[in-house]
Parts: structure tokens; C-alpha cells; sequence
């Protein structure tokens, strides 16, 4: 076979390499499989293994033997590789002050929040989705997106100098909006659901050459999410953790994470070990989280009401293998609401210095529960995956904060200001010691 093809994954008729992401003769989704023996030929002759990859660039094509690339690609971004870091402070506060201590030397966070150039994980998916593109010559890229696809794409697409059609729901964020808009993407609001827009698109796809990062495309894109899991690896000291937590809206990133894991096992870059995978979800639009609770093996589609926007997909593309990755690992999946959501925006930045965006609450809240649940226990390696930027969803705490009246700029006023306003008396007391 060539390093890499689309293979059907129920029926495993092979497809070839096309935008193309169902299987004709079955109606299954494609997936990309690997020459993996010619893979294992580079690591036995030295050219790719744990020390080769580390004197890599720090960013996600130090990957590229495990990635859909095509021949002689010369990566013009350089994506990923973002911190992976230990979060005691938070810790503390999601497993309770009996293990507090446990915990704090046990869970890290994974921040794709700061991932370039568009602040989300979704920038992982789209380098390689655009790489395939140019391949097969679309000059023309497009998407449908909850938010931060469209950012991607839009910023991307710029970068290569191709045109770039990006489909929304009409209620998305109005960061996400302008921050497609800048990159002189044509943006296509459509009133209804994610759902509904992403219907659309497949239509369009029919109609146009166009490159569909999250259509016809898909298998492509969706290898990019394997990254975070290489990178989580590599950071923990080519370890695989006990447990991680993931959102989800297609639930695509979640198996990716899961692929990544198994393919270095496979090929002995870490120790094979049994890896927990958590799915969190906005309680608003739960179709996988509430199918993993009851038992069911197949997802029942929901009409989205949350303000996790970048998560409100009722009827995920993924969501039958998610449940499957799920099951199969021994984990769990939880969500929250939203107002848990804002709570644990507030909780992380407060902890541990991150602003992330409402996906990351989701995130966050979900491994509170989980931990509390003693789904999670504190002495397990755990990494929750921080996927986005708080910057893009700002309007969700409109209103949590008060906007300070301005004072003179007199000390006095100072003084003033300080009395009025502080009425704890350690505070006013700390204030008058220092003066
Ligand atoms: C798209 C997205 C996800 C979920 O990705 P899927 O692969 O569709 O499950 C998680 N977090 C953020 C911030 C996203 O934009
Ligand atoms: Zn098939």
C-alpha cells in the first residue's frame, strides 16, 4: 500500500487517497490507515524514533511519519506543540482537601488555548486538511463551523493564499465572527442549528470542487487531533497518562487522542498501558454524555440550547466511535450547565492563571464531577485538555464582573476609594499597615 489510505471502517474496503469521507458500498465513515511496517522499517533504521523527534522544530509536524502529508510537503505554519503543565492549585479545588496534595502533583493541563495561530486545537486539524487540499487541487477551501473551525480555516486558507467559504450557525460568538472575517474569508451565516448548516454543506460539497475540511475532507482533518495525544506522550516523558478528559462535539478528538495513544504503543515509542478516556459535554447539548449514562451504544440527536457554542453539535459525526472509546477504556462521560460552565472558566483562571473559552469549563466542570464521582482518583496521571481561548467567548460573562466607576487620579481618592469599597477588615488593615 502507499504510507497512508482511506479505508472503510466497518467494511474495510480500501479507497485510496480522495476527498472522500463515506464508504459507497456500506455508508460508513472513512478513516486514514497507515503502512505502519514501513513505519516500523524507519524506526529500526534510526530515522524515526523518541530522540529523532525531539530534535524536531517544537510543533506538530515533528509528526509527520504518523500524519496523512502528502509527498514532499513543506509545512509553511508551524502548529501545536503547546504546554503541557502540572495545575496544583486547581487540583485542590476538583479533588477536595483530603487529597488535595495527591492530586496537585498528579493532574495537568494540556493548553491549546495558546495553539497558533488561531488560540484553539482546531488549528491542528486544518494544517492538515489544507495540506491535502492543495494536493488535489482545490483552490477553493470551505467549512462548516461552530466557531473555531472557521477561525482556522479562514486564517489558514490566507496563509496559502487559497479562498475560503466558512458556513456558521447564525448565533455564534461575535469574536468567532470577526475573527474569521479578518482573514477575508467569505462567511456564510445560516439561521439554524450547527446541524442544519453542516446539512447544507454536504449538499454544497455535491455541487462545487470545493475542499470541505469537515466534509469531504474529514478523514484528513480528523488525523490532525492525533497530535495532541502525541504531544500529551512526549511531554509526560513518552508516558501515557491514567486518564484523560476531553470535550466533545463531533466527539471526533476524542478517538484521535485514543489512535494516537494506541499508534505509539504499536510501534513501541511508549509502554502500552490502559488509558482512561472522559468525555465532557454542555448538559444543553449532551447526545454523547447522555448515551455513555444510559447505556446506549448509539446516539439519540438533541437541539442544542448551551452556551458552549463550540460544542453544540445534536448530532455528532464521531459520536458512535466516542461512545465506543469511551466504553471500551473503562472511563465516563459527564456534563454540566451553564452556569457550572462559567463557574469553571472563572475556577481555572483563578487557580492557574488560564483563560480558556466555554469548552474549557465544560471541561473543567466535568472533571470536577468526575473526581467527585471518584471516577478519577487523585493519585491517577491525569490530563484535561484545555482546547480553546476564553478571548473568543468574552459575551458569556457580560455582566459577571462590574465595570468600576473611574476615581481621580489622587491619592486621596485612592485612600477614599479603598474605604468605600473594601469592608472586609483584614484587607483595610493589610492596606493601612503597608502606608
Ligand atoms: C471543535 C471543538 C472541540 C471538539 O471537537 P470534536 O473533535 O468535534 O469532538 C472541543 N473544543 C473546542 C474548543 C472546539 O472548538
Ligand atoms: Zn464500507
Amino acid at each position: 500500500m502507499a504510507q497512508y489510505e482511506l479505508r472503510c471502517r466497518e467494511c474495510g474496503r480500501s479507497w485510496g487517497n480522495q476527498p472522500r469521507s463515506i464508504c459507497d458500498e456500506c455508508f460508513s465513515p472513512l478513516e486514514i490507515t497507515y503502512d505502519y511496517d514501513s513505519i516500523l522499517a524507519s524506526i529500526a533504521q534510526g530515522t524515526f524514533s523518541r530522540e529523532r523527534v525531539a530534535q524536531r522544530p517544537p510543533n506538530m509536524w515533528r509528526y509527520s511519519e504518523l500524519l496523512p502529508l502528502p509527498a514532499g510537503f513543506e509545512p509553511r505554519l508551524p502548529v501545536g506543540f503547546t504546554p503541557l503543565f502540572q495545575a496544583p492549585r486547581l487540583a485542590a479545588r476538583l479533588a477536595g482537601n483530603g487529597d488535595a496534595k495527591t492530586a496537585a502533583d498528579h493532574l495537568y493541563l494540556k493548553n491549546d488555548a495558546v495553539c497558533l495561530p488561531t488560540l484553539s486545537f482546531k488549528d491542528r486539524v486544518v494544517a492538515v486538511a489544507l495540506a491535502q487540499a492543495q494536493a488535489f487541487g482545490f483552490d477553493t477551501v470551505a467549512c462548516s463551523s461552530t466557531g473555531n473551525l472557521a477561525n482556522a480555516v479562514a486564517a489558514h486558507a490566507a496563509r496559502l493564499g487559497l479562498k475560503a467559504w466558512i458556513f456558521i450557525p447564525s448565533d455564534l460568538e461575535p469574536a468567532k465572527i470577526l475573527g474569521t472575517q479578518v482573514f477575508g474569508a467569505n462567511v456564510v451565516r445560516i439561521a439554524g442549528n450547527y446541524d442544519q448548516v453542516n446539512r447544507l454543506c454536504s449538499q454544497i460539497a455535491e455541487e462545487r470542487r470545493w475542499g470541505f475540511v469537515n466534509v469531504n475532507l474529514r478523514p484528513y482533518y480528523a488525523e490532525g487531533s492525533k497530535t495532541v495525544g502525541f504531544e500529551i506522550a512526549e511531554q509526560l516523558g513518552w508516558r501515557l497518562p491514567d486518564n484523560v478528559v476531553v470535550p466533545m462535539a463531533g466527539g471526533s478528538l476524542i478517538t484521535k487522542i485514543k489512535k494516537a495513544f494506541d499508534e505509539l504503543g504499536k510501534l513501541g515509542l511508549v509502554e502500552e498501558k490502559p488509558v482512561k478516556f472522559f468525555g465532557a459535554q454542555a448538559t444543553g447539548c449532551s447526545p454523547i454524555s447522555t448515551a455513555v449514562k444510559t447505556g446506549s451504544a448509539e446516539i439519540e440527536p438533541q437541539k442544542p440550547a448551551t452556551i458552549a457554542r463550540s460544542l453544540a453539535i445534536g448530532n455528532p459525526a464521531d459520536g458512535h466511535y466516542a461512545i465506543r472509546t469511551i466504553k471500551h477504556s473503562g472511563g465516563w462521560s459527564e456534563d454540566v450547565s451553564d452556569p457550572e460552565v462559567i463557574d469553571s472558566i472563572r475556577l481555572l483562571a483563578e487557580t492557574e492563571g488560564i483563560f480558556t473559552e466555554t469548552a474549557g469549563g465544560v471541561t473543567v466542570g466535568t472533571a470536577g464531577k468526575l473526581y467527585r464521582q471518584d471516577r478519577i482518583l487523585p493519585e491517577e496521571t491525569t490530563v484535561l485538555c484545555i482546547t480553546g481561548n476564553g478571548l473568543k467567548t468574552t459575551d458569556v460573562l457580560a455582566g459577571v464582573y462590574e465595570i468600576e466607576r473611574p476615581i481621580a487620579p489622587k491619592l486621596a481618592e485612592f485612600e477614599k476609594y479603598l474605604h468605600e469599597t473594601l469592608d472586609t477588615v483584614e484587607v483595610a488593615q493589610e492596606a493601612t499597615v503597608g502606608a
